[in-house]
């Protein structure tokens, strides 16, 4: 393992990144202007997303929320409706929240300050970096995953890189290599390098650092960089039960804390051991609505962290036939609502409850167009 790069390979190294980048780089849409704005979003966005998704996201984003005012003073159900998909909609609530601080305290314009943009709700250091570097110019660089395997293997790291000495040696060797003056072209030629070249399968024999690459001398750069044993995925089954009413659909809203914040979906329980019909029914009669199955519509299976989800839905009949009125007096203080199931792509939920809404209720729809009765 090299702990530091000599500087007269060090300027090779950098000179030879960025007329990599200047031929190679990718034309984004945040590349044409660099607004901070811009910027800050698609950092937020690029986060866990592929990129070509993550383009589709970040234009449909602009076109409905051109700069920051128009996030502050949207409402969270619609943040989150542009996100949806994204998941991780922590991020949604911390950028809308970011923004509107940022018209608070700023006058809707980004700070350029490591203190000011810190302040920000959710701007974590990898955002703030991300925001100094490649909107304002400021001399640090962001070290975001493909940084990491590319410093990983250009020094052959051989400690897990999340460990603290890792992770300071690549920042640091990161830093070290940085031109003066040259932040934004540097921060995107070293995160574009990770993602096209130096990637999970190293394109080596194209690769224009390959002359200083210790991992490349040793013929380990596969094994770079080294990963902590993963954590096991857990497996989780869940039951939700879909219930029409005067052609609505009835929709429970989340707590605005946790798994999936404030977004809609069917009423049910997000774990079950065992009989899985049993307990939802068993589970809606606790919210005041006794019901039988009417037909199991299936399950879908999501990923979420380290979890893999199996949800299974049913539809359902109430045991005497109620209105939606008497329906929500049952219902109380829960918070819930009836939504008209040609509506439901309005609102905010979880993917595997969009992915049942949407198959579900577009059978539903082909059906009423063919005179079916479901
Ligand atoms: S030689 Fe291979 S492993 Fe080394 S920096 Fe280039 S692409 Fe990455």
């Amino acid at each position: 393992m090299i702990t530091t790069i000599p500087d007269d390979i060090g300027l090779c190294l950098s000179s030879a990144l960025l007329d990599w980048f200047s031929l190679h780089k990718r034309p984004l849409p945040w590349r044409e202007h660099y607004t901070p704005y811009e910027v800050w979003i698609s950092e937020v966005m690029l986060q866990q997303t592929q990129m070509e998704r993550g383009v589709a996201y970040f234009q449909r984003w602009m076109r409905r929320f051109p700069d920051i005012r128009s996030v502050a003073e949207a409402g969270e159900e619609e943040i989150l409706r542009y996100w949806e998909g994204l998941g991780y909609y922590r991020r949604a609530r911390f950028l809308h929240q970011a923004a509107k601080a940022v018209v608070e305290r700023h006058g809707g314009e980004l700070p350029s300050s490591r203190e000011g943009l810190a302040a920000l709700p959710g701007l974590g250091a990898y955002t703030v970096d991300a925001v100094l570097s490649i909107a304002f110019g400021q001399d640090v660089v962001p070290v975001d995953a493909n940084v990491e395997r590319v410093f990983s293997r250009l020094l052959d790291i051989d400690i897990p890189i999340r460990r603290k000495a890792a992770a300071e040696l690549v920042r640091n060797e990161a830093r070290h290599l940085l031109p003066p003056g040259r932040a934004r072209d540097y921060a995107q030629a070293l995160m574009e390098f990770g993602a096209l070249v130096c990637g999970k399968a190293p394109k080596c024999a194209e690769c224009p650092l390959a002359a200083w690459c210790e991992a490349r001398r040793l013929g380990v750069e596969r094994e770079r960089p080294v990963k902590e044993q993963a954590s096991e995925t857990i497996p989780v089954t869940s039951a939700h039960g879909i219930l029409l009413c005067e052609k609505h659909v009835l929709l429970f809203q989340r707590p605005a804390s946790g798994l999936w914040g404030n977004m809609w979906e069917f009423p049910g329980l997000d774990s079950v051991a065992g009989d899985v019909q049993s307990a939802l029914l068993a589970a809606w009669k606790k919210a005041g609505l006794a019901a039988e199955v009417l037909a199991p519509l299936g399950t879908v299976s999501h990923g979420y962290t380290n979890h893999r989800l199996t949800a299974h839905f049913f539809r359902l009949a109430l045991d005497e036939a109620l209105a939606m009125q008497d329906i929500s007096e049952k219902l109380g203080d829960i918070p819930h609502r009836f939504v008209p199931w040609e509506k439901l792509g309005e609102l905010a939920m979880p993917a595997h409850h969009r992915k049942m809404a949407e198959r579900y209720f577009l059978r539903r729809k082909r059906a009423h167009a063919e005179q079916l009765y479901l």
